[in-house]
């Protein structure tokens, strides 16, 4: 089989690449791969009454399949470049911002439209954040919802069946540099060939992506990783703030290390949701657009970022221990009171059901001072507090905080202004990269380099 391009991952980055490719040439063949599901078939086996935690199957529903990680996700497109990845650096700040309202644009034609757009522009929180140490970051957010994002991403599908060709459950085992010029994709012993391939595999594929760049001798360097709580309240502690910015991106530098400790993910009225890459249980969280479907509970993740230097390289390796003794100890995710946390005590089932703060998660209840290293448990309680001052009841005794969270990175491979490996030809883009960290910004890098593709492919047959 010959494509004119293969995509590798049908995630937000795989799926606004094709898109893309077909707005701008609509006779081009293309194909995509994809590790998990059909949209429609995604089912995470957690019902909460047989199953009630992660099971750990070969292919997470959640994180693969069309639609990749951001598929049952709250749908928060964040416009900026203040966060979310670094898209800028290669492509310019403004052509960054441009390819994210374009994305949004798309959304909006899909389904999205309604839904609404919060902005940080001129807000009062601004202030009052800066008066407690506290930074808020500028962004506009699309808040589509679990819900309409599914819609959206449905409507995509119904757009693109017909005109592209997609392999679900078909992993990608290797992908060879073909001599003279194109790329050939194995999979489940037989191959396609393609002039240009995209490789869009997110967090799910980073492991996958390590033996590429390593077979392929793509340079890479090893990335950040992020490490923490997500912590859940009563949605009306943080109304004021969620009802007009719905998601708040705040920094605070602790008193005790210097260390920047951000929220991240907030989601007014959520869920908290078990996570499960590569196998190690993590918590995050989502939220729907539907009254109907929300609870009466905001949870947002606290996160510090450790950077590791010589000669500890493997910053993801460091995370998954410390999240692998998160699930030796709790049996997946573990769930704590702040009031226990700072007690020195262990949470109970007790204890929890006693509280004012109902779990949404059906989390272990433990102690997270076993589990998180001391300096980013000092950090996360210091903004804890620091948080209080600007949504009292922050600190309260009940607030459940479940951990661990991380934000593994994959390591960032070394692509050029066109997000072009060393290979002419060949793509890495999305959460894969490591350059994104998004869904605006994974989906605006797969709107670029469509462009770029098709723009050289109508150069060539001039
Ligand atoms: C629960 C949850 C909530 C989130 N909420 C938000 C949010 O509100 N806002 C936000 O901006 N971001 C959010 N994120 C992050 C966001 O989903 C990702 O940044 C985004 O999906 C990255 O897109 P991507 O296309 O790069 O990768 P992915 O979405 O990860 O897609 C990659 C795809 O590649 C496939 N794949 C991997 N390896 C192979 C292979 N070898 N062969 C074939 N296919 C392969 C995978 O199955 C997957 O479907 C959330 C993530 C999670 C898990």
């Amino acid at each position: 089989m010959n494509y004119d391009v293969i995509i590798i991952g049908a995630g937000p980055g795989g799926i606004f690449s094709a898109y893309e490719l077909l707005q701008k040439d609509s006779s081009l063949s293309i194909a995509v791969f994809e590790a998990g599901s059909p949209l429609e078939k995604r089912r995470c086996p957690i019902d909460g009454k047989k199953i009630k935690t992660c099971i750990k199957c070969k292919t997470c529903a959640i994180m693969s399949g069309f639609g990749g990680a951001g598929a049952f996700s709250d749908g928060k497109y964040n416009i900026t470049n203040d966060f979310g990845g670094t898209l800028y650096e290669h492509i310019g700040k403004a052509a960054a911002l441009e390819l994210m309202h374009y994305v949004d644009s798309i959304n909006l034609s899909h389904g999205g439209e309604g839904t609404k757009l919060y902005s940080t522009a001129g807000t009062r929180f601004k202030k009052l954040c800066l008066q407690n140490k506290l930074n808020l970051l500028n962004a506009s957010v699309r808040h589509l919802g679990t819900d309409v994002n599914y819609v959206v991403l449905g409507h995509l599908y119904d757009e693109l069946k017909d005109r592209v060709n997609f392999f679900f459950n078909t992993p990608v085992d290797s992908l060879d540099v073909l001599n003279g010029s194109g790329f050939r994709v194995h999979y489940k012993d037989t191959f396609a060939d393609c002039r240009k391939c995209i490789v869009s595999v997110g967090r799910s594929g980073s492991k996958w992506m390590e033996q590429v760049c390593r077979r392929l001798d793509i340079p890479t360097k090893s990335n950040r990783v992020d490490l923490g709580v997500r912590v859940e309240l009563p949605a009306v502690i943080f109304s004021h703030l969620t009802d007009e910015l719905y998601e708040s991106k705040i920094v605070y530098r602790t008193e005790k290390f210097e260390d920047n400790v951000r929220t991240f993910c907030m989601n007014p009225n959520g869920f908290v949701v078990n996570e499960n890459t590569n196998g190690i249980v993590t918590a995050n969280g989502h939220s729907y657009d539907s009254p109907s479907m929300q609870t009466e509970n905001t949870n947002f993740a606290l996160l510090v970022s450790k950077h590791f230097s010589d000669p500890f390289k493997d910053s993801n390796g460091y995370g998954e221990s410390i999240a692998r003794l998160s699930n030796m100890l709790g049996g997946g995710v573990i769930v704590q009171r702040f009031g226990d946390l700072v007690r020195g005590r262990r949470s109970t089932v007790t204890r929890i059901e006693e509280g004012l703060v109902r779990p949404t998660l059906a989390a272990t209840p433990g102690d997270l001072s076993l589990v998180l290293p001391k300096r980013i448990l000092d950090g996360i309680i210091e903004m804890i507090y620091a948080l209080d001052k600007i949504a009292p009841g922050t600190a309260n005794d009940d607030t459940l905080l479940y951990g661990v969270e991380v934000k593994f990175y994959n390591m960032e491979v070394e692509i050029d202004e066109n997000l072009q490996t060393r290979y002419d030809g060949l793509y890495v883009i999305g959460d894969g990269s490591g350059v994104t960290h998004s869904l605006s910004h994974a989906s605006a890098s797969g709107v670029y380099v469509a462009r770029h593709i098709a723009d050289g492919l109508a150069r060539r047959s001039e």
